[in-house]
């Protein structure tokens, strides 16, 4: 008998909830439901499900008093779910420690590859391999040790700032971080809120390391969000 990973999805729309799990036990996941948030947090507790499908807007507790309360005592992959006009709620809950999100509406093939990714992330052994050594992406390798980034093998010449920008987000290859997090983690709590010198050093690392930067293949732009780096094959 194969043990399967048991998902939690908290989606007070019935019609959602059903699609979503119809997609994951076809899959070969074991699914649970919950309708409201009150529910969400004691099934969490009682079931220690291997991830969380959260939707944002339900009809008792807020998704990020969710978030919160599991992060409180467990790292378990939380993806969350937002309607288009929760953008701003979609990011403090990346900011509260989500893991990854979607927008309604959302395909099968869209569901099945960010589960796919939060729960391989999980048992990743957290730090990873790529935190020293070299981290290979396609043709795009971060080399850690030496502080730099090579394209075919070739050093792109990025400054220091470009370097640290795409180690962090290699270090969390396949998980969008957010403006504000990515700030703050290489410029400090005082870094402030505008994201213009990230703006402007993406644009320069695209140049240097994308062969179209109109159109990146290695670091993607999630609107309103932050960064995303795709991760190895
Ligand atoms: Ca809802």
């Amino acid at each position: 008998m194969t043990i399967r990973d048991r998902i939690l999805v908290v989606e007070d729309e019935k019609s959602i909830s059903s699609f979503i799990r119809a997609i994951l036990s076809t899959n070969g996941y074991e699914v649970l439901l919950a309708s409201s948030g009150e529910m969400a947090i004691s099934m969490i507790s009682s079931h220690c499900p291997d991830l969380v499908i959260l939707d944002l807007g339900l009809p008792d507790i807020d998704g990020e008093t969710i978030i919160r309360s599991v992060r409180a005592w467990t790292q378990m992959p939380i993806i969350v779910v937002s309607a288009r006009d929760q953008e701003r709620d979609k990011v403090s809950a990346l900011e509260l420690g989500a893991d990854d999100y979607m927008t309604k509406p959302f395909g099968g093939a869209e569901l099945l590859a960010r589960v796919r990714v939060a729960i391989r992330h999980m048992r990743s052994t957290g730090t990873g391999k790529s935190h020293d050594g070299r981290l290979n992406i396609g043709e795009l390798t971060i080399d850690y040790e030496n502080h730099q980034v090579l394209v075919g093998g070739r050093n792109a010449g990025l400054t220091h700032n470009e370097y640290r920008i795409v180690a962090l987000l290699g270090k969390h290859a396949g998980k969008v971080l957010t403006h504000d997090y990515i700030m703050r983690e290489l410029w400090g709590p005082a870094a402030g809120s505008s994201n213009q010198i990230l703006r402007v050093n993406m644009a320069n690392i695209r140049r240097k390391i994308e062969k179209n930067p109109a159109s990146p293949r290695y670091i993607l732009t999630e609107i309103g969000v932050g960064y995303r780096i795709i991760e190895a094959e």
